[in-house]
This record gives structure tokens, C-alpha cells and sequence, in this order.
């Protein structure tokens, strides 16, 4: 077995533990497998060993890995930061779901350009629970009348929340964010806006997707767990 199959089993039975232990189905969470800075032979060997879903920051660098990627897969989700003019790259790529919706701006851009066409852009709407300055995402206290704004474009469709916990050395630390993300999706949820579908609740990295998934995460977005220490070279 190489050393991905047995870093995705081992991801996959502790997804398993904990869910059971807090009383949810295990195949009702969905694994993405983050496959910034590793190479197109990297995901392919990750979709061997029976990952069906991966997820990339970087619009460039995802285009470069394309055509490389030789495997099938069922989705691409992008998880990073979206400049505007990266969106028409983004969306040849065919993305499954886009996890970093955080304006009302960016929404109206991708809507637009997908104008002509008949299919809908799935998103996650992105949420700085944490109020930390370097992280991107919606003011928990705006999202209800962003998420109403959004909601009434023609071309995308909110499927969820996301959101990255703070950044510290003791993952626990995280929790407040997954909580504060959790009663906000229920917020949404109650507020009745046509359209909106909150099905997806992304949160968890390999430090904190255990706590994640007790607090109710049903996508979780892991790198270094599966794929081992990032190099930032490439
Ligand atoms: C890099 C990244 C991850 C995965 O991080 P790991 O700690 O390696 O699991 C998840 N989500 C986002 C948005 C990322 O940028």
C-alpha cells in the first residue's frame, strides 16, 4: 500500500469514530482531499486509492495540474481566495462547488458570467467566524442580508457555509468558530429565503476535523494528513 492509501484509510476511520460518536452517518460526510502545491501524479494517485473529490486554493496553479490529472473524479471544489478576474480560468475548470463566496460583488460576477448558459454555479458562502484580520470571509453579522442579496441571482445557488477556524496551537480553540457557523446556518435556514439550500457545512482542515464534525461539519477539506508536509516550492 503507498503511504496516501494508508494516510486516506486512517483519515477515513477516524471521520468514521467520530461521527458515530456523535451520533451522525459517516458516509454522509464528504471528504475532500486538498491538493494545494502537490502535483497532478499526487492527486492521481489519490483518486486511485479512492478519493472522489479534491479541492484547490489557486486558480493558476489548478490550471496547470489539469491536464495532468489522468483519473476520474466526481468533483473539484475551489477553497481559496477568488480575485474577479480569475473567474472565467475558474469556471472552465468546471468546479463542483466554490467554497469562498464572501461578497455580494463576487457572487454577482460569477453570475455574470455565466450568462448565456444554462447551468448554475454551486457555492458556499465563506464565513470569518474567527474575526481574525488575515482571514477572509463574511461578517457573521452580515451574512443573513448578503446570503438574502445573493439568493436572488440568477446563475449561482448557495448551498452552504464554510469556514477556516483560528489559527492556534490547540485545535479545541477552533470550536467557537464551528459553533458560531453551525447556529448561522440555522439562522439561514429559519429566515426562509427562496432558494437557498444550506446543505453543506464545510469546515475541519487535518488539525480540527474531528471537533468539526462534532459541531456538526458534513464536508471537511484535508491536506496535510493525506499528502503529508506541504512544500511551498512549486
Ligand atoms: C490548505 C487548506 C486546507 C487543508 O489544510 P490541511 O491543514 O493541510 O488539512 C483546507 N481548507 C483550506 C481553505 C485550505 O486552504
Amino acid at each position: 500500500m503507498t503511504s496516501i492509501e494508508t494516510n486516506i484509510r486512517e483519515v477515513r476511520s477516524r471521520i468514521e469514530v467520530v461521527a458515530k460518536k456523535a451520533g451522525k452517518r459517516p458516509d454522509r460526510i464528504m471528504l475532500v482531499a486538498v491538493t494545494k502545491t502537490q502535483s497532478a501524479e499526487m492527486i492521481n494517485q489519490a483518486l486511485k486509492a479512492g478519493i472522489n473529490d479534491f479541492g484547490e486554493n489557486k486558480v493558476q496553479e489548478a490550471e496547470k495540474k489539469f491536464s495532468g490529472i489522468t483519473e476520474h473524479y466526481t468533483g473539484f471544489h475551489f477553497i481559496g481566495h477568488l480575485q474577479t478576474n480569475k473567474i472565467k480560468s475558474l469556471l472552465k475548470l468546471k468546479p463542483i462547488l466554490i467554497h469562498s463566496v464572501d461578497s455580494f460583488h463576487l457572487a454577482m460576477a460569477l453570475s455574470s458570467a455565466l450568462e448565456g448558459q444554462y447551468i448554475k454555479q454551486y457555492i458556499l458562502l465563506q464565513v470569518n467566524t474567527s474575526g481574525e484580520a488575515s482571514k477572509h470571509g463574511i461578517e457573521p453579522s452580515q451574512l443573513l442580508r448578503i446570503a438574502q442579496e445573493i439568493a436572488i441571482l440568477p446563475r449561482v445557488q448557495i448551498k452552504g457555509l464554510m469556514t477556516i477556524g483560528r489559527l492556534s496551537n490547540n485545535p479545541e480553540d477552533s470550536r467557537q468558530d464551528f459553533k458560531l457557523l453551525k447556529s448561522l446556518a440555522e439562522e439561514l435556514t429559519k429566515a426562509n429565503i427562496p432558494k437557498l439550500d444550506i446543505k453543506w457545512l464545510s469546515m475541519g482542515m487535518t488539525n480540527d476535523f474531528e471537533i468539526a464534525i462534532e459541531e456538526g461539519a458534513n464536508l471537511v477539506r484535508i491536506g496535510s494528513a493525506i499528502f503529508g508536509k506541504r512544500h511551498y516550492t512549486v
